[in-house]
């Protein structure tokens, strides 16, 4: 007799949209995973990615790991042997007591990042890392955290973001630095498409939602503080500064102003590559508000990405954007708003002194060092295939000595490093919480089938590794019923976690929009906007962002933009086969011009080349992006290459210049045909 019935729950991607999924269950099998049509976001329709992966290699045995593995090959030939749970954990707790009877547990390097987003998966596990005093590798500086710096000088918070619900108030929304129809889909076939407003896309690369866009401004990548300040030089001089909001709720503004007098359309232009009169006609249209503005990651991804996001950001409150319905800035909501205390989730509020954490930029020099690293345990995160300095990364993962501990779904590139690998339950296994970064909601991940082989959620593996390390506190064993139910019992949603369940999403408030800094209080120093930030200058960056411009690469040299492309999430789907057949090969898409120069025709083999190493790619002529510019995208793992590398083979470990963040989109390569340059 059929069992079958459909189970409301939420995708927990690091994506912006948090889609409503309906998962079709029969017995104890998915039968198929879709859209919830009665989701407000996903109407119906996950994007193609997930569509094709949730019904694919996470419904499949085969390439799920199903089992805990020791190793009992050389590291990185993925050969291990399958264990039980008590054996696996027993080696954990021996070769992690060890270090820390030695004393010595900051020597044990832990990181994790969004390959799950939901609040169990990503926080729980770092209670026992925390307990134990290891070193964490700061999450945020493989991604944001110079973004989150630059605007918590100016605001007192990067978490504070508009609710996209107020767009209905906008007359206009300005997109700087983000590819919505690669990283929101859901917002850029809905959300944008159906505000009333005029859309300003602000992007080095005709991306889709470029294309859609009513006015896309392509500066030069590296060039954004000078358009930023050509903006606000315009506003100005057009009289579209609001000099009453400034004077009651900001300081700096007139230096600010002073430092813009000189970024006239046409030293913005000479400066940023964007055409004079586009620089005229987004001002007005930002200028003449109700305006959105959304800072995007991209943006501040390059050496400069802190002054940048500064510089951006100062928009909102020089024309008082600010307080009012349809007007703001998001970078992101963080979980605070919505009453979610990441300190009690994490164990922050235990432990509340931990060692230094480490930058993703500096990961390879860590693992390298036997003296800063003994142990390196890891969830959520693939670093060898996202982190920069991949082969010199790979490298130090490869050190014998080096006591490696991997939770995972699936066999990565990481996991084939390990020593122990530990399987992970999917997000269609376990009942978690979902707080969406971009729409102000609180949704429900919810338990469809039990979890595949003997796979079990991350929460549950840390509880289980705490106790075969002989720590029995409550924090550290908490149950996932009663930290669900107490995150539940701070938030505005007034449910409980079956409530939620039945709902599958609610807004948080439901009945009204938030408006971004309704009271006009900023979290800063001083209470008020900090367009000029006395502690950026204690930091070392200046009391005010400043109008620069990276220089162009050298002659015969391109700057590499990697964004995310619409196939993939920083490197998960990447094995799926059906999402790499549709992916397409990994290219070098570049300029006809720059093809020109360099006498390639589409589809010739390049090797493209950093001072961290080199990959060989075809290339795509394309006029998508600017002459001086090539695009590799992001994502891929490498082991499933023919040359074993994705772009972070290129990457380098050079930091932004806020948070020890990463400067990807800053990087110049030299690019040759393969076999006329020097082989690495
Ligand atoms: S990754 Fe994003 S767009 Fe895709 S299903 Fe998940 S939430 Fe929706």
């Amino acid at each position: 007799m059929s069992d079958r019935r459909d189970v409301r729950t939420t995708c927990p991607r690091d994506c912006y949209d948090a889609c409503g999924a309906l998962v079709r269950v029969d017995g104890d099998r998915v039968v198929h995973v879709r859209g919830d049509p009665d989701h407000p976001v996903s109407r119906g329709k996950l994007c193609r990615k997930c569509t094709l992966a949730y019904n694919g290699v996470f419904l499949d045995p085969a390439a799920r790991l199903t089992s805990p593995l020791l190793r009992r090959g050389p590291k990185g030939t993925g050969t291990f042997a399958e264990v039980s749970w008590e054996e696996a954990l027993g080696v954990v707790a021996d070769r992690l007591g060890a270090i820390i009877g030695e004393e010595d547990a900051r020597t044990i390097t832990y990181s994790h990042y969004t390959g799950s987003f939901s609040l169990l998966s990503y926080f729980f596990p770092m209670r026992l890392m925390r307990r134990l005093g290891a070193t964490e590798v700061a999450p945020d500086t493989i991604c944001n955290d110079a973004g989150h710096t630059a605007l918590t000088y100016v605001y007192g918070t990067s978490l504070e973001g508009f609710d996209p619900r107020t767009a209905a108030d906008a007359r206009c929304i300005l997109v700087w630095g983000a590819n919505p129809s690669a990283s929101a889909p859901h917002q850029h076939e809905d959300w944008l498409p159906s505000a009333p407003g005029a859309v300003v896309v602000v992007d080095p690369v005709r991306t889709p939602t470029a294309e859609q866009a009513d006015l896309h401004l392509q500066p030069f990548p590296g060039s954004d503080a000078a358009l930023a300040f050509g903006l606000i030089h315009v506003l100005a001089r057009d009289g579209l500064v609001d000099e009453d909001f400034l004077a009651r709720c900001a300081i700096g503004w007139e230096e600010l102003l002073d430092l813009a007098a000189p970024c006239d359309p046409a030293w913005t232009q000479s400066r940023s590559g964007v055409p004079a009169a586009d620089i005229e006609r987004a001002a007005h249209l930002y200028g003449s508000g109700p305006s959105l503005l959304w800072i995007g990651q991209g943006l501040q991804r390059q050496p400069t990405g802190g002054n940048v996001v500064r510089s951006v950001a100062s928009l909102p409150a020089l024309t008082g954007n600010l307080g009012r319905s349809g007007g703001g800035f998001l970078y992101l909501n963080g979980f605070g708003n919505r009453g979610v205390d990441e300190d009690y989730l994490s164990g922050a509020d235990q432990v509340p002194d931990v060692p230094e954490a480490v930058s993703h930029m500096d990961l390879a020099a860590h693992l390298e060092d036997p003296a800063r690293s003994r142990a390196f345990v890891c969830w959520n995160v693939n670093p060898a295939a996202s982190c920069p300095e991949q082969r010199r990364l790979r490298r130090a993962l490869e050190r014998e000595d080096l006591f490696t501990v991997v939770a995972d779904l699936f066999p990565t590139d990481t996991v084939d490093l390990a020593d122990v690998v530990l399987p992970a339950a999917s997000w269609l296994e376990c009942d978690d919480l979902v707080v969406p970064y971009f729409h102000r909601a609180f949704s429900a991940q919810v338990k469809a089938v039990e979890p595949m082989g003997q796979a079990l959620p991350n929460s549950e593996i840390f509880r289980r590794v705490a106790v075969a390390l002989g720590l029995t506190e409550a924090p550290l064993l908490e149950g996932d019923d009663e930290i669900i139910a107490r995150v539940l019992a701070a938030s505005d949603t007034g449910l409980d976690f079956p409530g939620l369940a039945e709902r599958g999403t609610v807004w948080t408030p439901a009945d009204r929009p938030v408006v971004q800094f309704a009271d006009l209080r900023f979290p800063t120093p001083s209470g008020r906007v900090e367009l000029a930030s006395a502690s950026a200058a204690a930091d070392g960056h200046g009391l005010l962002p400043r109008p620069t411009a990276d220089e162009r690469p050298t002659e015969g040299r391109l700057r590499l933009l990697s964004p995310a492309s619409s196939w993939s999430l920083n490197s998960s789907f990447s094995n799926d086969l059906r999402v790499v057949q549709r992916s397409g090969e990994l290219t070098l898409s570049l300029a006809a011009s720059d093809a020109g120069e360099l006498a390639l025709t589409e589809g010739a083999l390049v090797r493209v080349s950093s001072a961290a190493g080199s990959l060989v790619v075809p290339v795509h002529i394309t006029d998508a992006v600017p002459a001086g510019v090539g695009l590799i995208p992001k994502g891929g793992w490498p082991k499933l290459r023919p040359d074993h590398s994705n772009v972070n083979a290129l990457t380098c470990a050079q930091s932004s210049d806020m948070g020890a963040s990463t400067s990807i989109h800053g990087l110049e390569v030299s690019v040759v045909a393969v076999g006329t340059g020097p082989q690495s």
